[in-house]
């Protein structure tokens, strides 16, 4: 069984004394869940403070960048291997990144290479942008994305990874135009449906595909609903442990309903 996920993004937001108070609020509003695995992606320099105060078996977390490189003369870099002791997954390939630090695929497929060989599961972010979008050409945008970030990646390796369909006209930032479900759906069975062609059946039914995309506490529900998505990733209404908190309970609500 796929363990849901329902991680937040806090991008470049939060100072220490921040992120430290909004998680000791989270920590009173949320309980553990076996099937439910809540993921806080903060900046990297709150990833060690957090790490000794949070408590584990409530909450992961996750880095949102990496270096491909282990070591070396490459100033201002973190790598994933001085990551690996604080953090069980990195975010990897996000439409920001893609866009404003112009990685491209060969760096994504580096970085995701780096994490795994590090022991840090990517969450790897893929989606199609507007006029992508109009020009019918998702399924080609989501198959260049995914065959070519998971090609240096074992069939086990594969199987750990988790996915983050993220439309990036759908992001908050970028326009954030709330999606149909139906549209999510499409997108989340042709990502199955093509790692399966890459890895087989039993590879994708193992890889945990989530929906990111102005995912809020009213609208979460109706994702974690559609077939074969294991969560969210949430950025915007992640940044308040309020909301947050009720898209985690939501999260429990559809784990109980099975
Ligand atoms: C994101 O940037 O990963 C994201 C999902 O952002 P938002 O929820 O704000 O659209």
């Amino acid at each position: 069984m796929r363990r849901r996920i329902i991680a937040a993004n806090w991008k470049m937001n939060m100072n220490i004394a921040n992120g430290s108070i909004y998680l000791n609020n989270l920590n009173k509003l949320t309980s553990i869940h076996r099937n439910l695995e809540v993921i806080i992606a903060p900046a990297f320099t709150l990833l060690h403070p957090l790490s000794l105060e949070i408590d584990h078996r409530k909450f992961s977390l996750a880095a949102q960048n990496g270096y491909f490189k282990d070591q070396g003369a490459y100033t201002g870099e973190v790598s994933f291997a001085m990551l690996k002791d604080l953090v069980k997954y990195a975010i990897i390939g996000h439409s920001e990144r893609r866009i404003y630090f112009n990685e491209d695929h060969q760096m994504i497929r580096d970085k995701v290479a780096a994490a795994t060989r590090n022991g840090i599961i990517p969450i790897l972010c893929i989606g199609e942008n507007k006029s992508e979008r109009v020009a019918n050409e998702t399924k080609k945008v989501l198959s260049d994305q995914l065959t070519s970030a998971l090609y240096n990646l074992t069939s086990d390796e594969v199987a750990k990874i988790v996915i983050a369909y993220e439309p990036i006209w759908a992001i908050s930032t970028f326009g954030g135009e709330i999606p149909k479900p139906t549209d999510i759906q499409k997108a989340i069975d042709y990502i199955r449906y093509q790692i399966s062609e890459l890895y087989g059946l039993k590879i994708a039914n193992q890889v945990r595909v989530l929906y990111g995309g102005s995912v809020n506490s009213n609208s979460v529900s109706a994702y974690l609903a559609l077939d074969g998505c294991d969560g969210a990733l949430v950025g915007g209404a992640s940044l308040n442990y309020l909301e947050f908190s009720k898209i985690i309970e939501k999260g429990y609500l559809i784990d109980k309903l099975g």
